[in-house]
Formats: structure tokens, C-alpha cells, sequence
């Protein structure tokens, strides 16, 4: 008699804990079987009991069908537990396999705009950021343009209302930056510019510039040169010829042109340097003293270089891309092939 009692206790401690703990609805169902079914632990138990007396009897027999009650309405609110979380917004069956994690990356124009910022970061310059929509007296007059400038004419310049525009260039960063601070002063700018111009596979009405100005005591185009060069070599390599091509812009003085010997044709000529031999990669020059006291610095004391370049062309001459709008339409069959 004991010995049935001891089995029922055990029975009752084991099928409880595993019907509270069934993970599925086939994992519960088996259990079910295993217990209650007619080969079931329970049934074995019971019929264990013909040797027994017939007071013997009555006590097991209710105590077993006791546990058989407890045991099936345990059954039945494990299985609406289980149903429940099936149809419910918390479902997590942890033996699906798991979807892959789409892994996004940064866009060609600003994986090249990094580059060139991070090279200069490393030879000390801050970066620096202004507002995409200007002033007129940042974007041109505080920068030596004078007032009939054709690059104000609306043919070149998106004008928002009033003095408002879209900045042609990110130069208007360099007066937003003196006016804060007092020299030495040196500063890379990157930013989005917009010119009103017609789009084709060379031109684009938006793209990226990365500005840079250094404002010091004896500052001289001697070390513009050196800040280029360093520039150059380390973005198109050691091997690559470069030369300076005398320019003008409204706010340097003297300014200069950089071009680098055309690497598609070796300085040959081709459809890509446009027969020329070499490829413009920038603009430059030495700050014009109007422009440093329009902002307040004593021109006498202190000098300073300014240059600025596209970041669209360098990325495609460096990554073969003959389409300017390719970097703006944002197909990802494109976009994916530049990681
Ligand atoms: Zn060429």
C-alpha cells in the first residue's frame, strides 16, 4: 500500500512539473499519453491495485482519480497557455532559423567625403558646418563678390526669399567661423552647395564641397602648397603629377588652380581628361585681406589660405563612374558595389 502512495507522489511531482513546462503543443500532447493515456503511468499504477483490500482499494482509487482531475486541468490550461502565445503578437518559436540582418553602409559621396575630411583632420584641421540656406552676405558679399557678380544672377543661384539662397558653396562657412573665433583659425568645412545649373552626366545642381581655411600669423602660399600636396599624394597616390594653374575667385588673392596628370591616359589624352593630358581637381588661394577685415582681423598681422573641391568628381575619377546623376538616383544595385 505505501509503495503505491510513494509511486502516486512521485508521479504527481514529475507530471506536474513537466505539464507546467511543456514548450509545445506535441511536447504537452505526448506527455498526455505518457500519463493518462491507457498505457499510461497512471494506469499501471492502478491496476497495481487488485491485490489490495477493498478499503485499500477505495482510498488509492480516489486519491488516483484526484491527481487524474488535477492532471487534466492542468493539461487543458497549459494547452490554452500554449495556443494563446501561438496566436498572440509575442510568438517567438527560438527553433525557426533566424533572418539574416540587412547591413547597411555608407554612400559613395560620403565614404569619399570622410576620406578627404579625414586627411586633413590629421594635419589639425577642425571641422565646422553652417546652414545649407545662406544669407547673401555670407555666401557672397562678406566674400569680396562684388554686387554684379554673375555667379548672384539667378541663372546660377537658387534664390529662397528675400537675401535668402541655397549656398553655392560652403566658402560661407569660413566668415560664419571667423566672426566666432580670433586666429590662428583652421578649419575644414563639408557640406551640400546647390547652383542652378542644367543636369547631365558631368553636372549636378546639388552636390558636396569640402572647404578648408587656415587664418595665421605668417601664413604663405608655400604652405597652402605643402597642405595640397599632402592632400593629393595621400588621396591619389604617391606617384600622381600635379600642378597649379593660376585662377581667380572673388575671395583669394593670388588664386590658383589645381589639376592632376590625367591617370585613366597617363597624360596622353582622352574622352575623360577631355584630350587634355590633366584632370581639375580644385580651387585655391590666399585668403584676400578684404575678406579678413570684413570680419574684423587686422589684415596687416595676419594672412591666411583658402581651398575648396568637389566631392562627386574625385569619387568618380577614383571609383570609374561616368555618371554624375548615378551618385544622386540612389539605385542600390549601384550603391551596393561601393562598400
Ligand atoms: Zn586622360
Amino acid at each position: 500500500m505505501q509503495i503505491i502512495l510513494d509511486e502516486l507522489g512521485r508521479l504527481e511531482t514529475d507530471a506536474v512539473r513537466q505539464i507546467t513546462t511543456a514548450g509545445t503543443l506535441d511536447i504537452l500532447e505526448e506527455l498526455r499519453v505518457q500519463v493518462l493515456g491507457k498505457k499510461g503511468r497512471l494506469t499501471a499504477i492502478l491496476r497495481g491495485l487488485k491485490d489490495l483490500t477493498p478499503d485499500q482499494k477505495r482510498d488509492i482509487g480516489g486519491r488516483a482519480n484526484q491527481l487524474k482531475s488535477k492532471l487534466e486541468e492542468l493539461i487543458v490550461s497549459r494547452r490554452d497557455e500554449l495556443m494563446g502565445a501561438a496566436s498572440g503578437p509575442g510568438l517567438i518559436d527560438v527553433t525557426l532559423p533566424g533572418r539574416p540582418l540587412h547591413h547597411g553602409h555608407r554612400h559613395l559621396v560620403t565614404l569619399v567625403m570622410d576620406q578627404i575630411v579625414n586627411i586633413f583632420q590629421r594635419m589639425g584641421f577642425e571641422i565646422a558646418d553652417g546652414p545649407d540656406i545662406e544669407t547673401d552676405y555670407y555666401n557672397f558679399s562678406a566674400l569680396n563678390f562684388p554686387p554684379d557678380h554673375p555667379a548672384r544672377d539667378e541663372q546660377d543661384t537658387f534664390y529662397v526669399e528675400g537675401d535668402r539662397l541655397l549656398r553655392t558653396h560652403t566658402s560661407g562657412v569660413q566668415v560664419r567661423e571667423f566672426e566666432k573665433r580670433k586666429p590662428p583659425v583652421k578649419i575644414i568645412a563639408p557640406g551640400l552647395v546647390f547652383r542652378n545649373e542644367a543636369v547631365n552626366a558631368r553636372a549636378h545642381c546639388v552636390f558636396h564641397q569640402v572647404e578648408g581655411f587656415f587664418v595665421d600669423t605668417n601664413v604663405t602660399f608655400s604652405d597652402l602648397k605643402g597642405v595640397l600636396e599632402a592632400f593629393v599624394y595621400e588621396f591619389f597616390g604617391s606617384g600622381v603629377a600635379m600642378r597649379y594653374r593660376p585662377s581667380f575667385f572673388p575671395f583669394t588673392e593670388p588664386s590658383a588652380e589645381v589639376d592632376i596628370r590625367c591617370f585613366f591616359c597617363g597624360g596622353k589624352g582622352c574622352p575623360i581628361c577631355k584630350n587634355e593630358g590633366w584632370l581639375e581637381i580644385l580651387g585655391s588661394g590666399m585668403i584676400d585681406p578684404a575678406v579678413l577685415k570684413n570680419v574684423g582681423y587686422d589684415s596687416e598681422r595676419v594672412s591666411g589660405y583658402a581651398f575648396g573641391m568637389g566631392v562627386e568628381r574625385p569619387a568618380m575619377l577614383r571609383y570609374q563612374v561616368n555618371d554624375i546623376r548615378l551618385l544622386f538616383e540612389n539605385d542600390i544595385r549601384f550603391i551596393r558595389q561601393f562598400r
